[in-house]
């Protein structure tokens, strides 16, 4: 058993010194995205190398614990305290939970990616969808720790746009808004119009974002504390699926925010035509 774990061990610090290393070749430690085909073939090349050393950066860890630790309950089950297997057992949820979101967001981000993919555009009510996220949210938090709080006044808020991915942009900010909230929190969204486009602002007065990392928060892999993004199962996708649901759509995403004092998500959207 105590070889398991010493295996275990050596992966994870294999794994840690893989990712300081990819950190270490290139100036720019995460990339923002795959390569475009309007970027020198260098340049795509490099991108490309690195978005996979990241992504299987990424992988080894939860792979080499839910390895290492489910051979140790096959093997040692009959010796192993009830506590331990339990423990263990956690371990090996936690991490293939962990691996779950990686490859959904991998592929949310290659569908993205796929010019083939296509989305599938339609009139959107953008009131009905945030009132959507809003409520599913509510309904999934199963405590009174955030109050949510709407501000959306009546009128046409239709944009052309592919409905579920839509859906996924406010899913997501209500989602980063209640990790990173501080104890009893609050979250205002608010919709309004602004010349030929809509503007919704998500505020939270959660724990806010260092100034250093705002520019870089919406690039892939990107986390403001990796330790702790990685323990919560985050995988540091989610901004920039939401950039580029976005932008696929013709609007754009910025962010304000203060440590400690919370952040403002500002997300743009044509009005439909
Ligand atoms: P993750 O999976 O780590 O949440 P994201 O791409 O969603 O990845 O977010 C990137 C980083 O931006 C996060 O690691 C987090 O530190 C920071 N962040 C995102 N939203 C918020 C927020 N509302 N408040 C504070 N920090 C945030």
């Amino acid at each position: 058993m105590f070889l398991n774990i010493l295996i275990v061990l050596f992966s994870i610090s294999l794994a840690a010194l893989g990712g300081w290393w990819v950190g270490r070749r290139g100036q720019n430690r995460w990339p923002d995205s795959l390569p475009s085909p309007r970027l020198p073939r260098d340049e795509q090349e490099r991108k490309r190398r690195d978005f996979v050393a990241n992504v299987s950066h990424e992988l080894r860890t939860p792979v080499s614990i839910i390895k290492g630790f489910s051979e140790t309950l096959l093997q040692d089950f009959d010796t192993l305290k009830e506590g331990d297997q339990k423990k263990f057992l956690e371990k090996i949820q936690r991490n293939s939970g962990r691996l779950h979101s990686l490859v959904e967001d991998l592929l949310s981000l290659a569908r993205l990616d796929s010019p083939e993919s296509g989305f599938e555009k339609q009139h959107c009510d953008l009131k009905q969808l945030i009132e959507r996220a809003t409520d599913d949210f509510k309904s999934g938090m199963g405590e009174d720790s955030i109050t949510i709080n709407l501000k959306i006044p009546e009128g046409n808020f239709s944009v052309f746009g592919d409905e579920d991915r839509l859906l996924s942009i406010f899913q997501n900010l209500l989602e980063n808004a209640s990790v990173h909230a501080m104890g009893l929190s609050k979250i205002s969204i608010s919709l309004e119009k602004d010349g030929d486009s809509f503007v919704c602002k998500v505020e939270d007065d959660g724990q806010g974002i260092p100034e250093v990392d705002l520019p870089r928060v919406f690039e892939r892999f990107y986390r403001v504390d990796k330790g702790r993004s990685r323990q919560r199962g985050g995988t540091g996708l989610g901004l920039s699926i939401v950039r580029e649901v976005v932008e696929a759509h013709g609007g754009s995403i910025r962010v304000q925010s203060k440590q400690g004092a919370g952040s403002i998500f500002l997300v743009r959207l044509p009005s439909a035509p």
